[in-house]
C-alpha cells in the first residue's frame, strides 16, 4: 500500500456529490480502515439544487470549503484534474502533470453542460441565477410577456426547469401580472414522466392551475428571431426561451469510455477492465444523471471498498431509486423505483417521502452537509430541509 501505511489508499478524483457521498460513506464503513484523498480543481463544493430557488428568494446556493469538509472525515483534499489513469501501475495522473498512487481509484468527476438549444437562456446552475433574475425583472417591467420553457431531447433529469417554470408562475401570481404568458415544451409524453404517472399527474395539474400552457411529445432545438423551432414541424412564438443543457463526458486516458466520454459500470460500480477502478455519478453512462443516484452509486462503490479493506460489510448491487423533490408554492416529493415498471411504483405527496428530506437525497452526505451549515433536521413530517 501507498506511503508506508496498512490503510487502504482510496483516492476519489472529483470533489461533488458522488465524490463526498463516497467519502462520508467509507469514513461511517471502513473507518479506519482506510485513508480517504480527494483530488479535484475545485477548492469548494456548491449545493447546486438550490441554485434554482435562489432567484425567487426561496433559498440561496450553499458553498462548502471542500478542504474543511474532508478534514471534517478525517480525509484530505488536493487540487488537480483527472487527465489519465494507469491500473496496471495503480496511479493516475493529473493535467499538470502530477501523479497521483491508489489502492482503489473512485472516478466521480461528473459531465459537462453543453447548450442544447442555440439562441436560448441555458441554465445550468449557480452561475446562472443571474439570467433568471434577470429575466423576472424584465417580466416585472413588462418588456417580456411570453416564455417559454423548452427542454431538448436527451436531458435525462428534467426536474429543474419544471421547478424554474412553476416559481415563475408562483413569482407572477404574488406579483400581480396578468399580462405574461407561460408555456412549457417537452418531448415527454407527459410531465416527469420518468418519476411515472402519479407524479405526472400531480405536476401536469401544478402547471394547468397556474395557466402554464403545456405542449408535449414536441422536441425544440433551436430559438430564431421570437421563434422556437420545434418538431413536429412548427414554430413557436416567444420572446424569451429557458432550457437545459445536455450532459457529456469528459475524456480520459486509460479507462474505457462510450462516444460521449461517459465511463462504463457494472452493478457493483465497478469499471470492466480496470481492476481496482470505480465510477460513480454522472460521468457514468448510467442514463439518469441526477445527484440522489449519483449519491446511491457511490454509496455501492464505498461499500465494496470498505469490505475489500476488511470491514464487515456486504455490497448489494445498484437498485436505482429516483427521489426528486420540486420547490414551488409546496413542496411536491416525488419518487420511483426505476425499472420497476412505469408508474406502478411511483409516489407523489406534499409530505416527506424519505428522511432526510433533502434535494438530493443521499444516506450519509445530506445529514453530514446539514449539520456543517448548521441546519437541524426538522422531524419527519415537518417542513423539508433543502440540504
Ligand atoms: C440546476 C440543477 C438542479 C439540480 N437539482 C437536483 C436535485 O434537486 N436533486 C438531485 O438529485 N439532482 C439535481 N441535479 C443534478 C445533480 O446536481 C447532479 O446529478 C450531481 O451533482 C452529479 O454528481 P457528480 O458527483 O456526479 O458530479 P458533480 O456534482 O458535478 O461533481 C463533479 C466534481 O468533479 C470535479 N471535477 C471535474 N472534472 C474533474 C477532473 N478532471 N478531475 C477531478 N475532479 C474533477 C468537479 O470540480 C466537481 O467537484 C441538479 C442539476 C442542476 C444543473
Amino acid at each position: 500500500m501507498p506511503h508506508g501505511s496498512d490503510k487502504l489508499h482510496v483516492l476519489v478524483a472529483g470533489g461533488g456529490v458522488a465524490a463526498l457521498e463516497a467519502m462520508v460513506a467509507l469514513r461511517k464503513l471502513a473507518g479506519e480502515l482506510v485513508d480517504v484523498e480527494l483530488v479535484s480543481p475545485d477548492t469548494d463544493f456548491f449545493y447546486r439544487p438550490l441554485s434554482v430557488a435562489e432567484p425567487f428568494g426561496l433559498g440561496q446556493v450553499l458553498r462548502f470549503d471542500l478542504a474543511s469538509l474532508a478534514r471534517g472525515c478525517g480525509a484530505r483534499h488536493s487540487l488537480g484534474s483527472l487527465v489519465a489513469v494507469r491500473a496496471e501501475d495503480k496511479r493516475i495522473w493529473t493535467s499538470r502533470n502530477a501523479s497521483f498512487p491508489y489502492d482503489a481509484l473512485l472516478i466521480a468527476i461528473g459531465a459537462r453542460p453543453r447548450e442544447a438549444i442555440p439562441g436560448a437562456l441555458t441554465f445550468r446552475g449557480e452561475a446562472d441565477v443571474r439570467l433568471v433574475t434577470g429575466l423576472l425583472s424584465d417580466l416585472e417591467r413588462g418588456l417580456v410577456r411570453r416564455v417559454v420553457f423548452a427542454l431538448p431531447g436527451g436531458v435525462t433529469w428534467p426536474l429543474p426547469l419544471y421547478e424554474l417554470a412553476l416559481l415563475t408562475a408562483d413569482h407572477l401570481a404574488r406579483e400581480g401580472n396578468t399580462e405574461a404568458q407561460l408555456a412549457f415544451v417537452t418531448p415527454e409524453s407527459a410531465p416527469l414522466a420518468l418519476l411515472g404517472t402519479e407524479a405526472s399527474e400531480t405536476v401536469a395539474e401544478r402547471l394547468a392551475e397556474r395557466d402554464v400552457n403545456l405542449v408535449t411529445d414536441t422536441y425544440p432545438h433551436a430559438f430564431v428571431h421570437g421563434e422556437l423551432r420545434v418538431v413536429p414541424d412548427q414554430s413557436i412564438a416567444a420572446d424569451v426561451v429557458v432550457s437545459l443543457p445536455r450532459l457529456r463526458g469528459v475524456p480520459l486516458a486509460g479507462v474505457p469510455q462510450d462516444d460521449d466520454y461517459f465511463v462504463r459500470v457494472d452493478a457493483f460500480s465497478r469499471v470492466p477492465g480496470a481492476e481496482e477502478v470505480y465510477a460513480a455519478g454522472d460521468i457514468t453512462t448510467f442514463p439518469v444523471k441526477q445527484g440522489g443516484l449519483a449519491a446511491q452509486q457511490a454509496d455501492v462503490a464505498a461499500a465494496v471498498i470498505a469490505a475489500a479493506a476488511g470491514a464487515e460489510v456486504s455490497p448489494e448491487p445498484f437498485e436505482p431509486v429516483l427521489r426528486g423533490l420540486v420547490l414551488s408554492s409546496s413542496p411536491l416529493f416525488l419518487r420511483t423505483k426505476l425499472g420497476g415498471g412505469h408508474g406502478e411504483v411511483s409516489s407523489a405527496d406534499t409530505e416527506a417521502l424519505w428522511w432526510p428530506a433533502a434535494k438530493i437525497a443521499a444516506r450519509y452526505l445530506s445529514p453530514y452537509l446539514a449539520e456543517r451549515a448548521g441546519l437541524a433536521y426538522q422531524t419527519p413530517g415537518g417542513r423539508a430541509s433543502l440540504l
